[in-house]
């Protein structure tokens, strides 16, 4: 097990779409470990494997607050199949964009099917934080970024302002 580094803003990789996994081997259990420990150590409650370089259909989420028992949660080709009407807004913050919050307003609920660890087809019907930082992933595996829900204006700014401040500060994550 390792932890890896995490890419940032402006990465290019950070646009691309994921691929789907065949089968679940030693590889993608190795790369689990990998994003559980690399999530744990940054202080995220959610990783994609592309915010490692990794363009697999794989994320994992602990939503476990700092006084509950850990919650580890592993998801490999979610797809999101249903999605309430009813919303709910969360400050959205990114370890992919260092520094930066955005309110985004997202359906409540949301229903995922997923292949677990041991490759069965599972289904979870996900409310309140679990439900924001699923789609939040998801989202990550489909190349999109919370600064996307942004005007293209705001966004080049945040992005200008996280390249200036890597020079200066030659800020990593890991
Ligand atoms: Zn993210």
């Amino acid at each position: 097990m390792s932890v890896k580094p995490i890419i940032t803003v402006p990465d290019e990789l950070l646009k691309k779409t994921s691929d789907p996994i065949e089968k679940v081997g030693d590889n993608e259990k190795r790369l689990v470990k990998d994003l559980f420990e690399t999530m744990y150590n940054s202080n995220g409650i959610g990783l994609a494997a592309v915010q490692v370089g990794i363009l697999k259909r794989i994320l994992v989420i602990d939503v476990s607050t700092k006084e509950e028992k850990k919650n580890p949660m592993c998801f490999i080709n979610p797809v999101i199949k249903k999605i309430s009407d009813e919303k709910s807004v969360y400050e959205e913050g990114c370890l992919s964009i260092p520094d930066t919050f955005i309110e985004i307003e997202r359906p409540k609920l949301c229903d995922v099917e997923y292949i677990n660890l041991e490759g069965k087809l599972k289904y979870i019907k996900c409310d309140g934080l679990l439900s924001t930082c699923l789609q939040h992933e998801i989202n990550h595996l489909d190349g999109k970024l919370i600064i996307d829900h942004l005007s293209k204006l705001k966004r080049d700014i945040i992005i200008k302002k996280i390249s200036k401040d890597k020079k200066n500060l030659n800020r990593v994550i890991v």
